[in-house]
């Protein structure tokens, strides 16, 4: 494998080199085939035992130089200092068609900037951020890749005795918002400036010729981050540690840890059992995803200049999320058009889902199923809702609302099952998943994965993924510990 290392051009303020940490007897645990081929690799070939090695950094390619980036961040709110690729360790990038991506190892030993912490990732976690990484992506959601997981019987102490196991994630780079925050931060302004040319030259390109590209970086990457933060809340996907060290400065969902699919509709949802005040509950992930790009234009304020310079280039988050979640709800509920009373249909819409609690993704999957002249064939759908008067009164409005359009039933059908998934990672199919593979069984990691990668198919040999949680799954709690 070619193994450039582009981030290595920065000077070594900004990084670490060093060797991964062998774990003791690495085996294969899955891999995906979408990754591994915008590599140009086929998954089958991942599981031979050179690639284990390679991947859980117990052997690394000739001429690879790793190495661990330095970032800073803002962990809730607060601003926390220098943190730091604690555990993760880049190999290089690879080139490809679209440019190159860079192959991370998540959980490969200690590094200086491990701080308490033991440089491991557990089984637990990475199958977690292995199969969200996917599903993600197969939901057309922005997001880093997984490309394989291998795991080793070696102990990690979390709460209890875990196993450790390693992600290797790609993505054109893992530069994040708290990589800028980091030099701004200590009055470094010359690093600061180096990073942002870096960032421009490697990814924004097309940038470099207007009069403050340092500007425009800020409006692109604000304008990236509200699409994102858009399609995340039309999937009911709550990521949980919002921290500004895990915001991707390409707009990926980046560090899957405590994240969440909405289950029971609950606006104020909070998917982090250590997110007490609920700071990146559901709906406060869109002013959230504002306040980030407000300390990421914090920190290229230097290079900017004016602050109403770099607030304009903020500006554009408000509209841009307004803009792609309008879009979104639209689709998910299979309007061509777009009218001035629609917000009040989508209002009166999450209205009705707080009030009753429904399945979000089950929802807009039998949503897509009603027809218009049947109000007998919604059986299925008004089951989600325990006030049903009020359901068959919002439904009466969205029916006439289709019919103003002269909407057609298969092909709207067809269309909102392109856009609302049927099968989202729930906590309990990961839990379930992941019980197994601690008893040292991937099949349910396999079948699960095969399933997140077709959200949208109907798939009905694998029907009972889409169904609600059982009752032992309303005690699940996800927590930091990774
Ligand atoms: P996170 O909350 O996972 O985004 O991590 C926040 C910071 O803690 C990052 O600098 C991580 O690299 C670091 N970190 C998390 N877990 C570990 C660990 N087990 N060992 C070393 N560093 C860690
Ligand atoms: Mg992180």
């Amino acid at each position: 494998m070619p193994l450039n290392n582009s981030f290595a051009e920065l000077p070594p303020a900004f990084y670490t080199r060093l060797m991964p940490t062998p774990l003791p007897s690495p085996h294969f645990i899955v891999a995906s085939s979408p990754a591994a081929a915008l590599i140009g690799l086929d998954a089958a070939d991942l599981a031979r035992p050179d690639f284990v090695d390679l991947f859980t950094g117990n052997k690394v390619a000739p001429r690879s130089q790793p190495l661990s980036a330095v970032y800073s961040g803002h962990q809730f709110g607060v601003w926390a200092g220098q943190l730091g690729d604690g555990r993760a360790i880049t190999l290089g990038d690879l080139a490809t068609a679209d440019g190159p991506m860079e192959l991370q190892l998540k959980g490969a030993g200690r590094t200086p900037y491990s701080r308490m912490g033991d440089g491991r990732a557990v089984l637990r976690s990475s199958i977690r951020e292995f199969l969200c990484s996917e599903a993600m992506a197969a939901l057309g959601i922005p997001t880093t890749r997984a490309l394989m997981l291998t795991g080793s019987p070696q102990g990690i102490a979390r709460e209890t005795m875990e196993t450790a196991a390693v992600v290797t994630r790609m993505a054109p780079t893992f530069i994040r918002f708290g990589s800028f925050e980091h030099w701004e931060s200590r009055g470094q302004h010359d690093e600061l400036r180096l990073l942002a040319d870096y960032v421009l030259k490697h990814f924004y390109p097309e940038l470099l010729g207007a009069d403050n590209p340092y500007k425009e970086l800020l409006a692109e990457v604000t304008r990236r981050t509200a699409r994102m933060i858009a399609g995340w809340q039309a999937v009911g996907f709550m990521h949980g540690v919002m921290n500004t060290d895990n915001m991707s400065i390409l707009g990926l969902t980046l560090d899957y840890g405590p994240f969440g699919f909405m289950e029971a509709f609950d606006a104020n949802h909070i998917c982090n059992h250590t997110d007490s005040r609920g700071r990146y509950s559901y709906a406060n992930q869109v002013p959230v995803g504002h306040w980030n790009c407000y300390a990421l234009g914090n920190a290229l304020l230097p290079l900017i200049g004016a602050p109403e310079v770099a607030e304009e280039a903020l500006d554009v988050y408000r509209p841009e999320f307004g803009r792609q979640l309008d879009t979104l709800l639209h689709a998910k509920l299979g309007l061509n058009e777009s009218r001035e009373e629609d917000s009040a249909l989508f209002d009166a819409m999450f209205g009705l889902l707080q009030a009753n609690h429904a399945d979000f993704t089950l929802f807009f999957r039998r949503l897509g199923e009603l027809k218009l002249d049947e109000p007998a064939y919604d059986e299925p759908l008004r089951d989600l809702f325990i006030d049903r008067p009020a359901f068959d009164a919002w439904a009466a409005t969205y029916r006439t609302r289709l019919r103003s359009e002269h909407s057609v039933d298969a092909t709207r059908r067809a269309a909102m099952g392109r856009v609302n998934p049927k099968y989202v990672l729930r906590n309990y199919l990961a839990q379930t998943a992941i019980e197994q593979a601690q008893n040292g069984d991937f099949s349910g990691v396999h079948r699960l994965l095969a399933v997140l990668e077709r959200p949208f198919d109907e798939q009905p040999e694998n029907a009972s993924y889409a169904a609600l949680p059982p009752d032992w799954a309303a005690h699940l709690e996800v927590s930091c510990s990774s």
